[in-house]
């Protein structure tokens, strides 16, 4: 199984590459070159298949340089929490991908990753150092995806004051095998300094570094599982509609990879907050790529989707072929807290930002273009919940005017002492800390 680069200028490379590397050396980010299927009789009995067992026959398809042996024991590890369905009415099901440890959807991602990076680095003798910097959320899933794994260290780099309590109690208070360095400076510079270790030759010739990118297709693979796991449970014969709350567009593209394995989907909703480069494109045939513009929807602000290419070239550029397979909404914050709201008090049930616009986007296609991605009366639409209302309290508790449980694991983390170390806003620092503890 060979990987491909969007950009088509890097030679195709083997997982092990296109997973330690993250981005092609053309700047491209990888696919595979050619799609394995899922066999007919899995696709039968899937019902009858747990998460883990789903993720091993998947990833069996995508990663050939792992034993058997091998994935299983990574998927059964990587994917030891629930994803189950909730259906809330209306042929609507909600696919909570929130009971992990930092209660969102990346959990399956860095939780995955971490542990085929350590397989795959089994067969050298050194350990691997993950440098990332972060401005919160994706800096809680690495640390707490990498926590404890075998040969690997992590290094996360955050700009002191400036990410919220809740996400700097997960980023330092992890310990083990994770270290966080608060960097006196902004985001902007924790970046810049983990982009000049990965280029200083005289640094990387003494560590193995490795980044733990949103863009590795190693944490695309986890994400195309929950999808047949929503598959499985739903358990009916007419192919579902997967409403997906996007940014990156990282959670789409895999189900789209999802889909090109086999798995039946009548189609995808692209939901976004205003950020909303994908759906115009879909409706103007323009993409226009622009700084972002905050919203309470955060996680989703994102205005130059990276996974973009990825998906223009799953449908060969070809924006009619897109919008057979994607029809897209946005919707303000306004929207979003009135829905959240709805959900609320006619279902009984508490939707984060991020799900209820997941949410919006499904009533509005069902109220105005029911039938355009091919559906059928009595098609079931699946929300992915992409993170757990308690991690959003803040927006929450005034729009239904009740507190936000918080679940027990948040809580826990809270009460820990925070550990970080402290560093000035210069490469220099980062080098000479780097080579003296690892
Ligand atoms: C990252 C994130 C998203 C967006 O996912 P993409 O794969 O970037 O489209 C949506 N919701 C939450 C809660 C997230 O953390």
């Amino acid at each position: 199984m060979q990987y491909i680069s969007t950009n088509g200028k890097a030679k195709e490379v083997r997982f092990s590459e296109a997973a330690l590397q993250g981005l092609a050396p053309d700047g491209g980010l990888y696919l595979p070159q050619s799609w394995p299927q899922l066999s007919q009789s899995f696709l039968n009995d899937l019902k009858d298949y747990s998460l883990p067992e789903i993720g091993y026959e998947v990833s069996r398809l995508f990663i050939d340089e792992l034993s058997d042996d091998s994935l299983r024991e990574i998927t059964k590890d990587a994917l030891n929490f629930d994803a189950p369905l909730v259906p809330i009415g209306d042929n609507i099901h909600i696919l909570e991908l929130f009971h992990g440890p930092t209660l969102a959807f990346k959990d399956f991602g860095a939780r995955f990753m971490s542990r085929v990076f350590s397989a795959l680095r089994e067969r050298r003798d050194q350990d691997l150092i993950i440098l990332a910097a972060t401005s919160g959320d994706t800096g809680s899933a690495v640390a707490q995806g990498f926590l404890g794994v075998e040969g690997i260290k992590v290094c996360l780099l955050y700009p002191s004051g400036k990410v919220s309590h809740i996400q700097e109690q997960q980023l330092t208070t992890a310990g083990q095998n994770v270290t966080a360095l608060e960097v006196d400076g902004t985001f902007d510079d924790c970046q810049r300094m983990v982009k000049e270790a990965f280029s200083d030759c005289s640094l990387n010739d003494k560590l193995m570094l490795s980044s733990a990118n949103s863009i590795n297709i190693a944490r695309l693979i986890p994400q195309t599982f929950y999808y047949l796991y929503g598959l499985a449970q739903l358990n009916t014969d007419l192919s579902p509609i997967f409403s997906v709350p996007s940014g990156n567009f990282g959670n789409l593209t895999a189900g789209l990879m999802a889909q090109r394995i086999g798995m039946p989907a009548a189609g995808f909703i692209a939901a976004t907050n205003v950020n909303d480069v994908v759906p115009e494109y879909l409706e103007t045939g323009s993409f226009e790529p622009r700084a972002s513009e905050p919203t309470i929807a955060n996680a989703m602000d994102v205005g130059n989707p990276s996974n973009f290419d990825r998906i223009l070239h799953l449908f060969d550029q070809d924006r009619e072929k897109i919008m057979q397979h994607i029809w897209g909404a946005s919707f303000s914050d306004a929207a979003t807290r009135e829905s959240l709201k709805e959900v609320y008090q006619s279902r009984n049930y508490l939707m984060d930002p991020h799900t209820a616009i997941g949410y919006q986007a499904v009533k509005k296609y069902q109220s105005e273009v029911k039938g355009y991605l091919g559906d059928k009366p009595g098609t079931p639409f699946v929300i992915l919940a992409t993170a757990h209302p308690a991690k959003f309290g803040d927006v929450i508790e005034p729009v239904i005017g009740e507190k936000v449980p918080m679940p027990e694991r948040l809580r826990a983390c809270l009460n820990k002492t925070k550990q970080s170390i402290s560093m000035p806003n210069a490469y220099g620092d980062l080098k000479d800390w780097l080579l003296e503890h690892y």
